[in-house]
């Protein structure tokens, strides 16, 4: 998503602009494909960000304005309500602050003066403006709310959707979260994934952009802190102005340290992130809603507090998130033909990359009924068998799938910790953008793409 929008804004100003995508489909992270002749999306879960039509000054309106893509082309149509839930609480929210701000008021009383500061402090953050250090999200916190209950339940959807740090999060990460999830909200084009890589391409082929699949780099070698050559896993050899690498910032710094001698090595390395999940799809002859399955979205957690870490066992059935893509306005009568129940939970990339081809398969039969039980308990439904009878098909996938497709490094969907806010590197000509510039998910990386393009590129 990185790479297509920063060279649409590239060709669109008349920039010679070639994409080079070692995977055969484009989308990276949020891709789509197909079983049986049944229709996925590799990750979709929401598009954040979302404001309705008219709303002027946020990212949505913004980066649809940079690439000049005409809103309906993406379809976003918005959600009904997501809940976040813990133990013996449920607090419910749907796109705007209102319905959130009212349920902490229910259920915290005594927490609302000290959620209204934090908000304010939140709305008043510049989280483009460049910052020295990383502030720990629940440092910021905890000036505000004394209570780690509503502490943990406010970081669970944002952890979820976009920390790539364990225990804590970035509080530069937390505002663009905050903003994405709880101040602008949930949307989900009709169908899926596809309709927005769709009008990206229809956009970069407009501008003149080329775009070459099956195409990944191999090694990039330096001369005077400059890139000199591009070379492809097929041998061939080229050579560019300015290189834009989505590839993440681990994964970035070994291109250069397969192309050029250890002399010329970057210093300093990022590590590699150390969360990644699985995911369980479930596909069902009947809409969630037909058996009580109503929310959006669900972040659930069932211990005392919240764990966001590598976990110990193959996947953390203590938290998860679970997503229903039925559950959105999608209006003109419209509804998916079928339904759809997905499972996120954190899983251990060590133990999944550690099993042989069988034994992986049997790990994936073992975990994907514990996975789903899990989450359909935290949820509020203790009858595990609710699905069985109406399942269609199901996927699941882990974190060697996500580094197999993606090529991110320990199958960490978020990159590293350590992110580059103004995208350079130790080379003169290459610059990060998409997650390890540190703008996560769809629109994050739309974003960041476009203001890589326009820092390094088209005001230099
Ligand atoms: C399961 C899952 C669910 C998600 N759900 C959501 C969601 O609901 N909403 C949301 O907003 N975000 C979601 N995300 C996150 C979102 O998908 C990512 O944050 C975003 O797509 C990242 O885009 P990117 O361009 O930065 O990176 P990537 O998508 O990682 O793109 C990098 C591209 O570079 C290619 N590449 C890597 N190395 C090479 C090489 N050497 N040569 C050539 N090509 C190379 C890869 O194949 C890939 O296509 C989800 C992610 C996952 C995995």
């Amino acid at each position: 998503m990185a790479g297509l929008a920063a060279g649409i804004r590239l060709a669109m100003y008349g920039k010679e602009v070639l994409i080079l995508e070692r995977h055969n489909a484009p989308g990276g992270l949020n891709s789509f494909y197909a079983i049986d002749g049944r229709r996925y999306d590799v990750g979709l879960h929401a598009v954040t960000n979302y404001v309705p039509a008219g709303v002027k000054g946020k990212p949505l309106g913004k980066l649809l304005r940079q690439l000049r893509i005409a809103r309906d082309e993406l379809d976003l149509c918005p959600q009904f309500g997501s809940r976040i839930a813990f133990p013996g609480l449920s607090l419910r929210f749907e796109n705007g602050f209102s319905r959130l701000e009212q349920e902490i008021a229910e259920a915290f009383p005594g927490q609302i003066d000290g959620l209204r500061q934090l908000r304010k402090a939140v709305l008043a953050f510049d989280e483009f403006a460049p910052r020295e250090e990383n502030l720990g999200a629940r440092a910021c916190i905890a000036q505000h709310l004394s209570d780690p209950l509503l502490t943990d339940m406010l970081l669970c959807p944002l952890m979820y959707y976009g920390s790539a740090r364990e225990h804590d999060m970035d509080f530069g990460q937390f505002v663009i979260l905050w903003k994405a999830i709880y101040e602008e909200g949930f949307a989900r084009p009709f169908e899926g994934v596809r309709v927005i890589i769709r009008a990206l391409l229809k956009r970069f082929r407009e501008v003149g952009g080329k775009r070459k699949m099956k195409c990944g780099v191999r090694r990039m070698s330096v001369q005077d802190n400059r890139v000199r050559c591009i070379e492809l896993d097929d041998g061939t050899q080229l050579t560019a102005d300015h290189i834009i690498s989505t590839a993440g910032r681990v994964e970035t710094e070994a291109l250069l340290d397969k192309g050029n001698p250890q002399s010329s090595k970057p210093a300093a390395k990022a590590r590699v992130g150390a969360l990644s999940f699985v995911e369980t799809i479930t596909v069902l002859n009947k809409q969630p809603a037909g058996l009580g399955l109503k929310d959006t979205i669900v972040f659930f957690n069932q211990s005392e507090r919240f764990h966001y870490e590598n976990p110990q066992s193959p996947v953390d059935l203590r938290s998860g998130v679970v997503c229903m893509p039925n559950n959105y306005d999608y209006g003109d009568g419209r509804q998916l033909d079928e339904g759809f129940f997905r499972v996120t939970a954190i899983a251990a990339y060590d133990y999944w990359k550690s099993l042989e081809p069988e034994a992986y398969q049997t790990a994936k039969r073992e975990w994907y009924p514990q996975v789903q039980r899990a989450a359909l308990k935290a949820i509020g439904h203790d009858d595990s068998g609710l699905l069985q009878q109406h399942t269609l098909a199901t996927d699941m996938f882990t974190p060697t799938t996500i580094e197999h497709f993606t090529g991110h490094a320990g199958g960490a969907v978020y990159g590293s910790p350590d992110k580059v806010q103004d995208g350079r590197t130790t080379v003169d000509n290459l610059y990060l953008a998409g997650t390890d510039q540190g703008f996560l998910g769809i629109t994050g990386a739309l974003l960041s793409g476009i203001s890589m393009a326009n820092l390094h590129v088209l005001s230099a």
